[in-house]
């Protein structure tokens, strides 16, 4: 019996973090890669990186770490993505897929469109909805997207065998793929990830700046640990996501801020019916999700 070739004889994956080191480790451990070439800018990490065994090799310059790959996939914050693309666009081969994992969309295709000048066949925009508050390849593991979503948003130009390829890879993580449009995406992703993720850091933040910290802290219980955890992620991550996914993102900030300040006016007012209402909708809500 003839052996299976991997899915991808040479993956290369610029920032083997979280996210990137994650996927590495999944397609190993499946046999679906053949080589991964690691990429980013400290050499602690990559050293790391080969070391854990999540890729066999690693170049610090992108030019040369794409060099014959078969998939590249961009795992940098927002903010380094068209950097990154720049340098790395040159040098790939014509039949190279490449994909990214950023958490917003549109701005990602907007750095390729202004690298690029056109947005190539071979690109195929991706998004893992899976994720953890801590950062670097130490940190990435490889179930991290078991049983998660993977969200797709490939353009009128992708080439069908490039977004085959993409799905299949994370398919094979044991994901579940989905392809969406690319503002649906961003304004889906600004209401269940980005705005969360704010409020966390600003009432991490507006209580760290209080005179009697230490005695609100002390007291802080699982509720405020459950509520406050993701103020732990990375905030360069963050910021560049603010930046990125700015116009959805302020949307739904102000109806939040709508929400809040209408809540506020019922305290104010004694207005238990309208607090009480809103708190009954919320948790009938909250009890009617599937979350894990
Ligand atoms: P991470 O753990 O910090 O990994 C990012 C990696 O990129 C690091 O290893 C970093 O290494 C490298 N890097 C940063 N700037 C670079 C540059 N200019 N050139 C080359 N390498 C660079 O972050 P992550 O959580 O994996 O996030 C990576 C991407 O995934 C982001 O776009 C994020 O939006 C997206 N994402 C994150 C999550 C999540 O929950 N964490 C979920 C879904 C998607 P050096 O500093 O050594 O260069």
């Amino acid at each position: 019996m003839t052996e299976q070739p991997p899915l991808i004889e040479r993956l290369c994956i610029i920032g083997v973090g979280l996210i990137g080191g994650s996927l590495a480790r999944a397609l190993k451990q499946m046999g679906e890669v053949g080589e991964v070439v690691g990429c980013g800018r400290g050499e602690v990490n990559l050293q790391a990186a080969v070391r854990l065994g999540v890729v066999d090799r690693y170049d610090t310059d992108p030019a040369r770490a794409v060099a014959g790959a078969d998939v590249v996939v961009v795992a940098v914050p927002l903010g380094a993505m068209e950097a990154v693309l720049r340098v790395i666009v040159p040098q790939l081969e014509p039949d190279t897929v490449v994909t990214d994992v950023g958490s917003a969309k549109s701005s990602v295709i907007a750095d390729v469109e202004r690298v690029y000048g056109r947005i190539p066949s071979h690109f195929v925009p991706g998004h893992p909805i899976a994720g953890t508050e801590q950062s670097g390849v130490e940190a990435s593991f490889a179930t991290l997207f078991q049983r998660r979503r993977v969200i797709l948003t490939p353009l009128a130009e992708t080439a069908a065998a490039a977004h085959h390829l993409i799905r299949r890879m994370w398919e094979l993580t044991g994901a579940e793929v989905v392809d969406m449009g690319v503002r649906h995406h961003d304004a889906v992703l600004a209401a269940t990830s980005h705005l969360p993720h704010l409020l966390a850091y600003t009432l991490v933040d507006t209580l760290a700046r209080l005179d009697d910290r230490a005695e609100i802290f002390r007291y802080a219980a699982g509720g405020f640990r459950d509520f406050t955890r993701i103020a732990s992620s990375d905030p360069t991550m963050w910021h560049d996501i603010c930046v990125a996914n700015r116009e959805q993102l302020l949307e739904m900030m102000t109806l939040f801020n709508t929400e809040l300040a209408r809540l506020a006016e019922a305290i104010r007012n004694d207005d238990r019916a309208t607090i009480l209402s809103t708190f009954q909708r919320a948790k009938r809500a909250r009890d009617n999700l599937y979350l894990d």
